[in-house]
């Protein structure tokens, strides 16, 4: 019998292996399938204690912890809609999105961070307890409930995308989207139930949401939640007995930075079999460095919040040096604009399928911007098709720099900065300029930091000359999303002294 809200999937484990464990809180309580659902219909009780019912939107202020995991499946039994946002947003971010989308209760989960904190105490937050501790909850300013669906094509999350490139968007996805991306994604591994997922990615972000929770859920694997990454707490994991490691590059690297650090350049994974890296573009030599040191191929999966999550995802050997997303996974269809392809093939992406989003909440003219009458979805990203169907990601539309006339995607001149030895991270825009674009460079660099010179250098033997920034910064930090993405967007407003005593120079 086919699910048609996503509690259901505890339900049925509850049923079918009670016993078995289930959830880890982030302080290690464990919860079997059984505890599991009962802390579900509880959570699912105080919420109704407070006036939650079918359509209303339930906030989240979201640390990765049971209360969180239990939120959210709560707010399904109900037909209601889990909003769950990061809790180290600001006061004023968490306002806007309050005010946007006007939930009925705010439910604050584990206090660690004093954002939300500050925000709780403000909202006359009542703290209560619950089966995985005390979490507090206030009233909403109550919009109208949304009209509620019979069938799986009700929504039951919203989830505001991280902004890399601007506002914040509500993001709807329906329970049919969420089922299916957790089908997928434990399917691609070949997840059973004896598999335990180490859960970093955050639950507030929809690949910690579909690669971790509903993944977990659809074949009952345990799924082990982590408030904040720290590489010592996963090697703690790893000798724990985690299976399955969803996660960015950043926290590869940092692991691997780690465990050098401890004199050890290998791992010793356990029972560790799966490795994947999303969300952003993988280097070739970073890869195999990774791969070494993990003694597993790492995958790299491609996908957004629009979509939920999984769009491509590779199914490679350890050593491969093909960096592609892979082909498109089954069910799903992708395809390069056919209006707007360059001479090498490269374009918009577009997919269709059951993983695409309702639309964006409240927004019905940005939803007509990405969504078109045939159920294409516009990613916003460039990128090309091989001869195998793999599908390579070149960069984002609206980042793309033109100029004199030639095409410079910024992650391969990042690619070719971030292969500088002391380089940690770098981000490359584009800056309109007498008719023109100019390629600047943002770079956060170890110390001793080298000279500007020094990196130009670096990237001429790498670079055909029209790709090569004009200008390179060297800065203590760049401006980031709670998820660890640059803000590219703030790059030029953040640094436009730096800039403007540049130009002076010229
Ligand atoms: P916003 O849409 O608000 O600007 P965002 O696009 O960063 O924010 P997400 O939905 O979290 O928000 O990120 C999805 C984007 O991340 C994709 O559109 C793509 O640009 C990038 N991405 C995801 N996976 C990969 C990958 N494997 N390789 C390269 N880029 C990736
Ligand atoms: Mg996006």
């Amino acid at each position: 019998e086919t699910a048609r809200r996503f509690h259901e999937l505890i339900a049925r484990q509850a049923a079918e292996r009670g016993e078995a464990p289930g959830l880890i809180d982030s302080d290690g309580q464990l919860l079997n399938h059984a505890d599991y659902h009962a802390a579900i219909e509880e959570m699912a009780g105080r919420l109704r204690e407070r006036g939650v019912a079918g359509g209303d939107r339930v906030l989240i202020v979201a640390e990765n912890c049971a209360a969180t995991a239990l939120a959210i499946f709560a707010a399904s039994t109900l037909d209601a809609i889990a909003v769950p946002v990061n809790a180290r947003m600001t006061g004023p971010e968490l306002d806007r999105i309050t005010a946007h989308a006007a939930p009925r209760a705010i439910l604050y989960t584990c206090h660690v961070s004093p954002e939300a904190r500050a925000h709780a105490e403000a909202a006359g937050a009542a703290q209560i307890d619950t089966a995985t501790g005390g979490i507090a909850i206030a009233a909403g300013p109550g919009g109208a409930p949304e009209p509620v669906e019979e069938g799986a094509g009700q929504v039951a999350v919203i989830l505001y995308t991280t902004g890399t490139t601007g506002d914040p968007k509500g993001v709807m996805l329906t329970h049919a989207n969420l089922l299916f991306a957790g089908a997928l994604s434990a399917e691609m591994r070949g997840m059973v139930a004896e598999d335990r997922i180490y859960g970093a990615l955050p639950l507030t972000h929809v690949f910690g949401l579909a690669s971790m929770l509903m993944a977990g859920a659809h074949c009952g694997a345990t799924v082990q939640l982590e408030t904040r990454f720290a590489p010592d707490r996963l090697l703690a994991a790893l000798r724990d007995g985690a299976t399955v490691l969803p996660a960015v590059p950043q926290m590869h690297a940092l692991l691997m930075k780690h465990t050098a650090a401890l004199g050890l350049d290998r791992l010793e994974r356990g029972r560790l079999r799966y490795v994947s890296s999303g969300a952003a573009p993988l280097d070739p030599a970073w890869k195999r460095k990774a791969e070494a040191f993990y003694g597993l191929p790492l995958q790299n999966g491609y996908g957004m919040t629009e979509s939920t999550a999984g769009i491509c995802g590779t199914k490679s050997a350890i050593g491969d040096p093909d960096i592609s997303v892979g082909p498109a996974l089954p069910g799903i269809e992708i395809r390069i604009d056919p209006e707007a392809q360059d001479a090498e093939g490269v374009g918009e992406i577009h997919t269709r399928g059951p993983h695409v989003m309702k639309g964006y909440y409240r927004n019905p003219e940005a939803t007509a911007q990405v969504l078109d009458a045939e159920g294409w979805l516009r990613t916003g990203d460039l990128g090309k098709i091989d001869a195998q169907g793999r599908l390579h990601v070149v960069g984002r539309c609206k980042e793309l720099i033109i100029r004199s006339g030639f095409n410079v995607y910024p992650p391969e001149v990042e690619a070719a900065l971030n292969d500088h030895p002391m380089v940690v991270q770098a981000a490359v825009v584009g800056r309109a300029r007498g008719g023109n674009e100019e390629v600047l460079a943002f770079v956060q660099c170890a110390e001793p930091a080298p000279e500007p010179a020094a990196l130009k250098a670096h990237v001429s033997e790498r670079l055909s000359s029209y790709k090569r920034p004009s200008k390179i910064l060297i800065v203590d930090r760049l401006p980031a999303a709670a998820t660890g993405k640059i803000l590219k967007h703030k790059l030029l407003g953040t640094f436009a002294d730096r800039l403007a005593a540049l130009d002076a120079e010229e």
